[in-house]
């Protein structure tokens, strides 16, 4: 008896360990998913048996779980019994939630089982292709998995997921994580069983069930690449797609392990033109055959280190998915294409980031955005949150930049981090006090508005340089000015900055930003 008391115990100490991530103050914590779900061609009706295992955080008589509810229009699900071991449990429909009156103490484990069907209002996206082909695509962002996926739909609750899907026989079914089983059936249809065994948020849980063409493109250290694209599309589909292994490849030389099994590159009907689900991305579906595929690419492979394994811990921290997507993006096209490409990239940024501001000035860490969180997909939370992580590369060097980001990764992979967390790893990698930095780019709207005078004195021979910040909120940093060719860094933390550079005849040419390393705006006069 105590041999099998010690196992249990450790048996806790392991889940509670690796299923650490969870929503602040709810009683549940989900370790684990089952789906198994039915699709047919006749309707878009789905059939659903959900085994989800909750731990309780504290003692509680009941809980809840996210499920939108059918509505007038029969769209929405319907649940028809709560189960535990085969027991059936009280349970109440209300909107979008479903109340579970099922007790716990702290810190013990129960499994549930929900059956239920409807016709999903979102989130599974039913519909035909461009060729007029039938397809069923998830599409989870931000927290529309609970339109056919009961489950605490919130980003910070991160758990293990399985799939068993029964379907007519001519789909391909493709999920997260490992396909473990394809077996035929009777009546014509097929039943296929995916396994995710890394924690994941459930914006990035996904199926895709289509005919497909499908490419096992090459392997990455182990990790297989798949293709998979509408067989019409093939040729164009398995070339175009190939790109990826490249990718994959780079991210995990900069940034450490891949944290999946495998990668799946996927052609699907996703509302966006890429969702970067956890080892199975789906792209739009006219990215087969697009000219900016490969930059697509790279940036939902960058999510699966940035937003799919570490994962923010609420979306007003959005750009520690988005704006790290964009700047992996802008360093991969760097590293491959030569550092022109950046400078280029990081000013077509800035100006976005600019235009943006005149619609909504807000800082990157958008708290007033409470639920409609696709206002949060902006220039703030990708190109501002990109040119912030560049911002941080050139003030910590390259070196200690990879090593706080690697070390980033290397916590949070599995689990969730806000931007406190990023700048305290940083902080601790860099030596150097980073409060400032993250205040001003991240928690500050706006940016500085440099108006710059220059002088140059013939009797002195000296050249005067005259910095005066214009916007309100004043910011601390380095201003690169390239004088015929000669770099000069000048250090900006005061309303008026005044420096003078001695010299011995005419400057001919002053550049001021000459690498584009500054987030500002520049408005310069001259006096002879
Ligand atoms: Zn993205």
């Amino acid at each position: 008896m105590k041999k099998t008391y010690l196992y249990v115990l450790f048996l806790f100490l392991l889940i509670s360990l690796s299923a650490n991530a969870q929503v602040p103050g709810a009683a549940i914590d989900v370790q684990h998913y089952s789906f198994a779900i039915q699709l047919n061609d006749k309707n878009d009706a789905i059939e659903g048996k959900a085994d989800i295992t909750v731990k309780f955080l504290q003692k509680a008589d009941s809980f809840h779980i996210d499920l939108v509810k059918q509505n007038a229009s029969g769209k929405g699900m319907v649940v028809s019994g709560v189960t535990e071991k085969a027991n059936p449990v009280q349970f109440q429909q209300i909107s979008d939630t479903l109340n579970i009156s099922a007790s716990g103490r702290e810190g013990s484990m129960h499994t549930y089982r929900i059956t239920y069907h409807g016709v999903p209002a979102d989130g599974l996206i039913i519909s035909t292709n461009k060729f007029g082909h039938r397809t069923f695509f998830g599409d989870n962002w931000p927290n529309r998995a609970h339109n056919w996926l009961p489950c605490v739909d919130n980003i910070a609750d991160k758990a293990t997921v399985d799939f068993t899907v029964t379907a007519p026989a001519h789909y391909q079914v493709v999920a997260n994580g490992l396909k473990i089983s394809e077996t035929p059936m009777s009546g014509g249809v097929k039943q296929t069983k995916w396994k995710e065994s890394a924690l994941l948020p459930t914006k990035v849980m996904v199926i895709g069930v289509a005919d497909f063409a499908i490419d096992h493109t090459g392997d990455v250290n182990k990790i297989p690449v798949y293709t998979y694209v509408f067989p019409e599309n093939k040729a164009v589909g398995f070339s175009g797609y190939a790109v990826a292994k490249e990718i994959l490849s780079y991210y995990m030389n900069k940034v450490g392990p891949y944290a999946y099994e495998k990668l799946a590159n996927v052609q699907s009907k996703t509302i966006f033109g890429g969702m970067e689900n956890a080892s199975c991305i789906f792209y739009f579906e006219n990215s087969v055959g697009d000219k900016g595929i490969e930059e697509l690419i790279a940036h939902e492979i960058a999510h699966q280190w940035f937003g799919d394994a570490a994962s923010e811990k609420s979306f007003a921290h959005l750009w520690l998915s988005e704006g790290f997507a964009t700047y992996m993006t802008n360093v991969y096209l760097e590293g491959k294409y030569g550092a022109a490409i950046l400078k280029q990239r990081l000013e077509k940024d800035r100006k976005e980031v600019f235009e943006f501001e005149k619609q909504r000035f807000t800082p990157i860490v958008d708290t007033a955005v409470k639920d409609n969180y696709m206002q949060l997909l902006n220039a703030n939370s990708y190109q501002k949150g990109g040119w912030v992580l560049h911002m941080l590369r050139r003030k910590m060097g390259d070196e200690l930049f990879w090593k706080g980001i690697r070390t980033y990764y290397e916590i949070y992979d599995g689990g969730n981090a806000n931007t406190e967390d990023l700048k305290n790893v940083m902080q601790n990698v860099s030596g150097q006090p980073l409060d400032q930095f993250f205040k001003q780019w991240l928690r500050t709207p706006g940016h500085p508005q440099l108006h710059i005078y220059l002088l140059y004195d013939n009797a002195k021979k000296s050249f005067t340089i005259n910095i005066e910040q214009k916007q309100n909120n004043l910011y601390e940093f380095t201003l690169e000015c390239s004088i015929d060719g000669q770099m000069h860094k000048i250090e900006v933390k005061d309303k008026k900055t005044h420096i003078e550079i001695p010299g011995n005849g005419n400057f001919k040419q002053v550049i001021f930003d000459p690498n584009v390393n500054l987030l500002a705006e520049f408005d310069m006069s001259a006096d002879e």
